[in-house]
């Protein structure tokens, strides 16, 4: 149940700029599959058609033309050499909180300019209480990617998506609509829209109809936004990993070529440093897919949809974070409300 998507659009310069992917995330139902489709449409009609890939192996009929699909092996290497558009419905938490969708996020996200869209439901989103469900659940995913991030507030035809605006804007606005409510989940959500309140500062918020195809103009705005985010906040954060990475594996290639030249008397082993003679990774896909402690063939043989792996969720670091982030927010909320 996510979707991505990479469109690419020429420099100023004249030189392409790397591909813009954008991983369309949302619950079941919200309209991400829609939502592909509707702009697959609209991209190809302004002449840029993108890549389309269905990351889905539940789906069997895909609704749109796809180039590449899971069902056949996915091969990280081509995938990266173009434009990408990737739907990959089913249950949300299969991407997310998934080592393979933590892995293919990451190994899109360290090579393009990734931007999630998180696809909900407006008209399913009118009680403040599901409201902040799908709130919380887009906060979590962005504290889990840490990439840009756009709400995409979809089938703004049956109801326009003004009211959670106003909601996010204006804390009142939502105690308002909660008054109405007076179930106890009332009461903890109550306490998260203090939380969320941080959240909502910096969050871009687009209405969308995927059925009608509105809003597309608007949200290419905040594509454009977020894609220099990217370059500004994550491109060289990723490159620093990447270059830690680098230089730790060419230290220890290095240590294992000098103790084997110690072995073997310094028998004649070439001209070349150690990183050449032992091939050090060459692209980010390699460094993504050649890291950590998973088994790529079990993972790949297993990639059904009950492959949550909760290695991956229990040893990350997300989770403190997250917490962490909460707590502030808090904290900040109440010296801001109470001075
Ligand atoms: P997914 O599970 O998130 O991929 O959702 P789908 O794209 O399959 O859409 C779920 C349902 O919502 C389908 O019946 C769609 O026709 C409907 N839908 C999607 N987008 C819109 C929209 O913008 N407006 C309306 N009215 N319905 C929509
Ligand atoms: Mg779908």
């Amino acid at each position: 149940m996510a979707a991505a998507a990479a469109t690419s659009a020429p420099q100023a310069s004249g030189s392409p700029r790397p591909a813009v992917c954008l991983l369309v995330l949302g619950m079941a139902g919200s309209g991400k599959t829609t939502f592909v489709q509707r702009l697959t449409g609209h991209l190809h009609s302004q002449g840029s058609p993108p890549y389309v890939i269905n990351l889905d192996p539940a789906v069997h009929e895909v609704p749109f033309p796809a180039n590449i699909d899971i069902r056949d092996t996915v091969k990280y290497k081509e995938v990266m050499k173009q434009y990408v558009l990737i739907d990959t419905p089913g249950q949300i938490e299969v991407f997310t909180w998934s080592a393979s969708g933590t892995i293919i996020t990451e190994a899109l996200a360290s090579s393009f300019p990734t931007i999630v869209i998180y696809v909900m439901d407006t008209s399913r989103s009118t009680s403040p209480v599901t409201f902040m469900s799908n709130m919380l659940y887009a906060c979590s995913i962005l504290y889990k990617t840490k990439l840009p991030f756009i709400v995409v507030m979809n089938k703004t035809d049956i109801i326009d998506h003004s009211f959670a605006v106003e909601w996010m804007q204006d804390f009142e606005a939502f105690q308002d609509a909660l008054n109405q409510e007076t179930t106890y989940v009332s009461n903890l959500t109550r306490s998260m829209s203090l939380v969320l309140d941080e959240f909502y500062s910096s969050l871009r918020v687009v209405g969308v109809s995927a059925v009608l195809g509105t809003g597309l103009d608007e949200l290419f705005v905040q594509v454009t936004s977020a894609a220099e985010e990217y370059e500004r906040e994550y491109r060289p954060e990723y490159e620093r990993l990447k270059k830690s990475l680098a230089s730790a594996q060419s230290q220890q290639q290095k240590e294992q070529l000098e103790r084997l030249q110690k072995d073997m008397g310094s028998v004649a082993l070439g001209t070349g440093t150690a990183a050449e003679t032992l091939s050090p990774m060459r692209d980010p896909s390699d460094l993504i897919l050649s890291r950590g402690t998973l088994d790529e063939e079990d993972e790949e043989a297993d990639s059904d949809t009950d492959d949550i792996d909760h290695r991956v969720t229990e040893e990350s670091h997300e989770e403190p974070a997250f917490q962490n982030f909460m707590q502030e927010s808090m904290s900040q909320y109440w010296k801001r409300n109470n001075k």
